[in-house]
């Protein structure tokens, strides 16, 4: 963890370069525990971006978290998943500082994340606020799950997850393939029911809980998130991800 008083600060970006002065007011426990928390998440993940500031701040974030009430811890990985998620798109370097800080801070909020995912009383709590739960269970993919599927399901909110970009290495593409009556080249997998302990499988612990909380606009296109598309140019077949991950990288 690097102190935020360090010269580093000064060199990190985040969207209103500010990042070290809310987190210090957030580590001292100035001002509103959740506006300071939205103040930094905001920061850090504007436009779905990623800023140097997350690396380094993550620590910080999750030496906050073990002292949070399960409700504030909630809300904190709500908050800061658009931003780990962002890592995937623009992956730190290993044997770096950054990538050292980063993998400190994960490592930290995947030890408190990955318990409330599976706690009953969360689940009651998030029952009522379909809202929050989804953002929670896309942050808490970014922090126990796979990074990059975190980031293409928050792309995906561009068309409130009604259609979704491909591309094949052939060079076909499409932009807006319809999420809710798909073309048949997009097959659907068939994802099992969450017994709402295990985390062993993602895509069955992720529909289970956005399931589990009345989530309606992701939880129905997952089975096609995780399915095969077969290229109508060149009839290659491959995940949907893939194809998904073409396009943003392409564009
Ligand atoms: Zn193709």
């Amino acid at each position: 963890m690097i102190r935020l008083d360090a010269p580093i600060w000064k060199k990190l970006s985040s969207a209103g370069n500010d990042a070290d002065r809310w987190l210090r007011e957030l580590m001292e426990g100035k001002g509103d525990l959740r506006e300071s928390i939205e103040v930094v998440a905001e920061d850090l993940s504007h436009q779905l971006s990623w800023y140097s500031a997350t690396a380094y701040a993550l620590p910080h974030l999750a030496a906050l978290c073990p002292g949070l009430s399960k409700e504030d811890k909630v809300f904190l990985i709500a908050q800061m998943g658009a931003a780990i998620a962002a890592e995937a798109v623009e992956p730190l370097e290993l044997d770096t500082e950054a990538y050292r800080e980063f993998r400190e801070g994960l490592e930290g909020l995947r030890r408190e994340t990955a318990p409330l995912l599976t706690d009953p009383e969360v689940h009651k709590q998030l029952c009522g606020e379909a809202e929050l739960g989804t953002m929670f269970a896309l942050g808490a993919l970014a922090v126990v799950g796979d990074r990059k599927h975190a980031y293409d399901l928050w792309y995906l909110s561009g068309s409130t997850w009604e259609e979704g970009p491909a591309a094949c290495e052939c060079g076909w593409e499409d932009e807006t393939i319809s999420l809710i009556e798909p073309p048949e080249f997009l097959e659907p997998v068939e994802i099992g029911l969450w017994d709402r302990r295990s985390l062993e499988d993602e895509a069955v612990w992720l529909s289970g809980l956005l399931s589990l909380i009345g989530d309606e606009m992701i939880a129905p296109i997952l089975p096609l998130a995780y399915g095969t598309g077969t290229c109508p140019e060149c009839g290659k077949r491959e995940p949907y991800w893939t194809w998904m991950d073409r396009f943003v990288e392409e564009c």
